[in-house]
């Protein structure tokens, strides 16, 4: 759970406005007079449901505990966040980078970047990288592609490099830290020797290391490397954290709103070559969640390329687990054709497994065949599906005593299906196939309810359902997906006011959107409570829509929203009404309105005239607004 989230359950929103603000008991919810405008009949609401505040009067604006410290103190999001995170006891991870600490990363992606021009340069000219030039022209890569990933040959000296980058003015200090060089007993030393080069780029096109591959021509038999050498983990490099080409696959992976993802350099570097660009590599290791995550800013819809081979060892099956988990534990809106969003939970994620024919990798299929490629890609199959495929098979290939363990070690990816009544069908359907005994199904079953019984641990007493899937959380969250996504609906975003988001922190993205659209850029500034939450919002599934209806999209988003907070604004007044009613004959009721008696008085309750007055006014506001709206639609 985030800070921010946590800060939500452990700070019930009626004891902190209560402390401030004299709050009265009407119906399930609080109400009060506004603290932040002079008023005479209470128009400020406060939802322990929804554990929401809001005023409908003069300030018209609302939000939950966060705003109502900031607007309170006077203070920003993050002196709020402070305040409410001492109350709570929590701490706040404070990763907002200090400006010499960026300056500091700056300098070791200019290293980074000098290497790659260095070893470009050397693999176009230098003699000794004919072995190179020669693998590259085997595996059919072709001059512009060659050019746009910025391969490069690494000369066999040991100070190739590290002379190079000194004469650049950079330091030891700094070639070391960057990852290009090791300390030795007389200085640094090049890292990368007799190799061919990867540069290996963060999606916003920054080199941030290197991937290095033996040319088996130069290798020195006396002292053999391993055939991939990487930067190792250095401030900007982090293998799990990154994809290769995601900065050139970012476009196409919007555009087309899948990403395939493949396990090798040459694999993703032949895929864009023969103009298949949502291609992205992980560098040798089992996908991580950070990985995807990553490439949930950019669509939810990841395709798997699996060799044969591997498409069942343990790694890949943990990988593919991963991703499952990662991405089916998100609750997602979705807009449908009559423009209503509605809340949906537990979508089932869209990940598909694309199995390669046996003993061939990608960048041999789409060499030979690139049909055959895109077959692939469009035939792949649900993971649970392929998973389902890969058990029985490894199953049915063990003598009978065996398969009893092999199922038994798949129990627990049973047991993450979220619907129970899929996962019985699943298991059942999974050893009967298998070819498991009676007697054996019946101890995996059991094994299976013991594993899926619900825990009463850990769980605290007080657990609210969390505001973060309140409708109205998760509608404010859509319409900043949008604005996050499509660059066409900007214009009309920045005419949304920023206390139409009630949620502090998406007060806070919107705010910080209206001065830096792009997401990528942004998360990099932000701190890291906020920069969770603009990663949460951006794995939302926004559908792909042409510009028209990511304008209609948004629109009916901000409208819907405003509709309903009126409405419930609207239920308040005329139940204050009912309760005038309740407590007076109607008779009255009518005299004491008519007699227009709305003048100041001394007593605690609001005159009937001005409650009256509120409920007239409310209705009004909220058909006002019906009839703005029509009027639009129609111009
Ligand atoms: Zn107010």
């Amino acid at each position: 759970m985030s800070a921010i989230d946590e800060i939500k359950q452990r700070i019930d929103i009626v004891d902190l406005i209560g402390e401030t603000v004299r709050l009265q008991r009407a119906g399930r919810n609080f109400k009060a007079l506004c603290p932040f405008h002079t008023e005479k009949t209470p128009s400020f609401i406060v939802s322990p449901d929804r554990q929401s505040w809001h005023c409908f009067g003069a300030c018209g604006t609302g939000g939950d505990v966060i705003t109502f410290v900031m607007k309170r103190d006077g203070v920003d999001f993050r002196e709020a966040l402070e305040t409410l995170a001492r109350r709570a006891g929590i701490a706040l991870s404070d990763t907002r980078r200090r400006p010499e600490e960026e300056d500091r990363r700056d300098r070791l992606v200019e290293a980074n970047e000098a290497a790659a021009l260095f070893f470009h340069h050397a693999l176009r000219e230098a003699a000794e990288a004919e072995p190179a030039r020669r693998y590259l022209q085997t595996r059919g890569l072709d001059a512009p592609t060659i050019e746009r990933f910025q391969l490069g040959f690494a000369p066999a000296a040991f100070e190739a490099l590290t002379a190079y980058l000194r004469g650049r003015g950079f330091s030891d200090q700094e070639i070391l830290e960057a990852g290009l060089a090791s300390p030795g007993d007389h200085g640094p030393y090049d890292r990368f020797r007799a190799r061919l080069m990867f540069p290996i780029r963060n999606e916003r096109g920054h080199v941030v290391g290197f991937g290095g591959r033996t040319l088996p021509e130069l290798e020195d038999p006396s002292r053999p490397g391993p055939k991939y050498l990487n930067t190792p983990q250095t401030p900007l490099f982090d293998k799990g954290g990154l994809l290769y080409a995601l900065d050139l696959a970012r476009e196409a992976i919007r555009a087309t709103g899948t990403a395939v993802i493949v396990e090798g350099y040459m694999d993703a570097i032949a895929a864009h070559q023969h103009g298949f660009s949502n291609v992205v590599a992980t560098m040798g290791t089992a996908l991580t969640e950070r990985q995807v995550s990553l490439l949930k800013r950019f669509t939810r819809n990841l395709v798997v390329a699996l060799d044969a081979d591997t498409a069942g060892s343990e790694a890949t099956l943990r990988g593919v687990e991963v991703i499952a988990g990662a991405v089916e534990r998100e609750t997602i809106p979705v807009p449908t054709w009559q423009g209503l969003i509605r809340h949906q939970q537990r979508l089932a994620a869209d990940i598909r497994v694309a199995a390669l024919p046996e003993g061939r990798d990608p960048d041999d299929v789409i060499r030979s065949d690139p049909g055959q490629w895109s077959r692939l890609v469009e035939g792949a199959r649900p993971v649970l599906d392929h998973l389902y495929a890969v058990t029985v098979a490894r199953a049915r290939a063990c003598p009978p005593v065996e398969r009893f363990k092999v199922l038994e070690a798949f129990l627990p990816t049973v047991a993450a299906i979220p619907d129970p009544l899929l996962q019985a069908q699943y298991l059942d359907r999974l050893l009967l196939d298998a070819g498991l005994s009676a007697p054996d199904r019946d101890e995996l079953r059991r094994a299976l309810r013991k594993m899926t019984r619900p825990s009463t641990r850990g769980e605290s007493p007080s657990a609210r359902p969390s505001p973060a899937l309140d409708a109205e959380a998760a509608r404010e969250a859509f319409c900043l997906a949008l604005l996050f996504r499509y660059p066409a609906v900007r214009e009309r975003g920045l005419r949304i006011s920023p206390e139409f988001f009630h949620l502090a922190e998406h007060r806070a993205l919107f705010l910080a959107w209206t001065q830096e659209p792009d997401a990528g850029v942004l998360a990099e500034r932000l701190q890291s409570e906020l920069r969770e939450r603009l990663e949460t919002i951006l794995a939302r599934r926004v559908p792909p829509l042409d510009e028209r209806r990511q304008l209609d999209a948004l629109e009916s988003c901000v409208w819907h929203l405003e509709q309903e907070r009126l409405r419930a604004w609207k239920r308040e007044t005329a139940l204050a009404v009912a309760d005038l009613e309740e407590r007076n004959s109607p008779s009255r009721l009518v005299e004491s309105t008519t007699a227009a008696s709305s003048g100041p008085t001394d007593t605690e309750e609001p005159a009937p005239a001005d409650v009256v007055r509120q409920d007239t006014e409310a209705g009004l506001l909220l058909h006002r607004r019906v009839l703005e709206w029509k009027r639009n639609v129609q111009s």
